[in-house]
């Protein structure tokens, strides 16, 4: 599998020189096996994934959500495929959603704060549900489970190639949850040559945004190494981070978990799974 990271970062575009290393672009992954494509999540960063595709010329893509917070869908208005004909876009909702897919979409891009309306698009686009057991999309096997964070989101497991890639963002991972919560979540992540996490907060901050539904660094990349993950992106980077703290806590991670190949994901990195 290829994976490819269009956005990085966490609640809110991050633009300006401070942060032009890691990136400023909100959450978006593409992942592309034998020619079929996957995008998770929409934030800023499908913007610029949306220009590459509109150059190539007309393809299918998968979009899926992990949930419909700002900073994973408000890219998707300028994501230019959606306006070009030949283009298809399946859109899968969780089955388990509190509001429709199509009604949220549709609000963000409602007469009042966006010029085009979303029935007006000329891509082919459908709408289809995540069911709870997983789908198959060409080949990705994807599977949703459920997660910490207000007002749900969920993971996915993707599978291709005999290789697996768990996208995990958006999640709470509390360092004092009971027993049975933590061998639940380390469960989750075996078996997964790439672990794609969300890790906003660190042991220090955590305290303070307890309940805001984000992942503890030192708490997560503990559990990624007793569930045996292959490698580790950490992503969603928290907006108040500039290049220098980032790079500072990549380096302090790396070094208190020396047998866990971990990197801190940045807008346009790719790598191969
Ligand atoms: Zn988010
Ligand atoms: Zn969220």
């Amino acid at each position: 599998m290829h994976v490819k990271f269009w956005g990085t970062r966490g609640s809110v575009p991050t633009p300006g020189r401070a942060t032009e290393k890691f990136g400023g672009n909100t959450t978006c992954v593409e992942i592309v096996s034998q020619n079929h494509r996957l995008i998770l999540d929409a934030g800023t960063g499908i913007r610029e994934l949306g220009l590459v595709l509109a150059e190539e010329g007309p393809s299918a893509s998968t979009l899926v959500f992990s949930h419909l917070h700002w900073d994973h869908i408000q890219g998707l208005p300028f994501f230019s495929p959606l306006f070009l004909k030949g283009f298809e876009i399946t859109i899968y909702a969780p089955a388990q959603l509190k509001s429709p897919l199509k009604k949220v979409l549709n609000k963000q891009m409602a007469e009042d704060v966006f010029p085009v309306d979303f029935a007006d698009l000329s891509a082919d686009i459908r709408f289809e549900t995540l069911a709870k057991g997983g789908i198959t999309s060409g080949p990705f096997r994807i599977t949703a489970l459920p997660q910490e964070h207000p007002g749900g989101s969920w993971a996915y497991r993707v599978e291709a190639d005999g290789r697996t890639v768990y996208y995990s963002t958006d999640n709470e991972t509390d360092p004092d949850a009971d027993a049975e919560v933590t061998a639940q979540q380390i469960e989750a992540y075996r078996g997964a040559n790439l672990l794609v996490v969300d890790a906003q907060y660190t042991l220090t901050e955590y305290p303070s945004r307890r309940g805001w539904g984000h992942g503890v660094l030192e708490h997560v990349t503990k559990l990624a190494t007793e569930a045996g993950v292959e490698r580790v992106a950490i992503t969603h980077h928290a907006p108040m981070r500039d290049d220098e703290e980032l790079t500072a806590l990549e380096r302090r991670i790396r070094k208190s978990v020396p047998d866990l190949p971990l990197f801190f994901a940045r807008d346009g990195l790719a790598v191969e799974v």
